[in-house]
């Protein structure tokens, strides 16, 4: 089965084609950080314009890259949920118009489900149960994965996602958008040690996470410093915020891997193309004999490659969606629609 796949969710346009949800033919992906870098953050508006001056030719180089036309392709899927409304509509339409007129079968996807199957990519041999840590621009959940498309959420944030404290935290010191890979990046030169940030944690839910409390440590520390006409050593404090996030995610996630028995545990999503988090997850992982998968960089961050992956595990348990599929914006991991 080869599915052309399409994602418009965020500040991605991205189109790949992947056979057997495992193998990826081509993936081409069109990021607009540079066009929002000016603005420090994704502006919605811009997104979707751009998303529709470049979601025809960002389709047109994925089969050209394939060596393909569209009588090879058995269907069409697309991310519909959860995302920015605006982004979203823009592949999901593309993808109705393209199922319609080509007389093909439509399968819309979750693009969290897309994350968490760049590991299906990543490692051909992978197959559920194992345990999943979900760490994002806009997610960070801990989870079972039971079966392909089938999970059971045991722990999330209960404010802000991983990813959203990194970039909250690069624009505070002065870094720009996106944060993630800068502060990965400046903390190389820094101490992880040098300043002592909570590592918060949610009383009777274990495996909650909260990460507002370490961004408002690393603001106020900031501001006192400034107040007092201090330097502040900035690869220091991101080395020193990276690491607190870092402990939080990597002894939740240890955790479950071991009470849940799963012995196997999976990162997703933006977050995961943490350096620090990988090296920290693989040590701990060694020493409790849990087994380790991390996609690759390009399969972290937002691309289609990874909605082909999931949308063939749709496909071949029958999922179809209708032309009157529509975006989702805030899609529930799990949530059939
Ligand atoms: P979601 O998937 O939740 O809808 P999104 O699609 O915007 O959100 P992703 O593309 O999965 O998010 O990931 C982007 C996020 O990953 C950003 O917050 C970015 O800062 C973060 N990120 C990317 N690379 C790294 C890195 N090396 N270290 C830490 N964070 C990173
Ligand atoms: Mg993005
Ligand atoms: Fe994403």
């Amino acid at each position: 089965i080869t599915i052309l796949a399409i994602e418009s969710s965020c500040d991605e346009t991205a189109c790949a084609i992947v056979k057997n949800g495992r193998e990826v033919i081509s993936s081409v992906i069109n990021t607009q950080i540079a066009i929002h870098t000016e603005y420090g953050g994704v502006v919605p508006e811009i997104a979707s314009r751009k998303h529709i001056e470049n979601i025809n030719p960002v389709i047109k180089k994925a089969l050209a890259d394939a060596n393909m036309t569209w009588d090879d392709i058995d269907a069409i899927a697309v991310t519909y949920g959860p995302g920015l409304v605006g982004a979203l509509l823009v592949g999901v339409a593309e993808a109705k118009a393209l199922a319609w007129a080509l007389k093909k079968p439509l399968v819309g996807v979750h693009h969290i489900e897309g994350h968490i199957s760049a590991n299906f990519i990543e490692y051909p041999d992978l197959k559920p149960p194992f345990a999943g840590l979900v760490v994002s621009g806009g997610h960070t959940h801990l989870i079972k994965v039971l079966d392909y498309g089938e999970y059971e959420i045991v722990g999330r944030t209960r404010d802000d996602a991983a990813g959203e404290a990194f970039d909250k935290v690069a624009r505070a010191v002065g870094l720009g958008y996106p944060g993630g890979p800068k502060i990965d990046k400046l903390s190389k030169e820094g101490n992880p040690d040098a300043v002592q940030f909570p590592r918060a944690h949610v009383d009777d839910a274990p495996y909650d996470f909260s990460f507002s409390g370490i961004k408002s440590a690393v603001l106020n520390y900031i501001n006192q410093a400034e107040m007092k006409h201090e330097e502040i050593n900035r690869a220091d404090l991101v080395a020193s915020f990276q690491k607190a996030v870092v402990d939080a995610l990597v002894s939740r996630a240890i955790m479950l891997a071991k009470e849940s028995g799963l012995k196997k545990l999976a990162i997703a999503g933006g977050v995961a193309a943490n350096s620090c988090l990988n090296e920290t997850l693989r040590k701990e992982c060694e020493k409790e004999g849990i087994e380790f998968y991390s996609p690759s960089l390009l399969l972290c961050t937002d691309n289609a490659a990874m909605i082909g992956a999931a949308a063939y595990y749709e496909y071949i348990k029958g999922t179809r969606h209708g032309l009157d599929l529509n975006a989702v914006p805030n899609l529930k991991l799990g949530e059939r629609i």
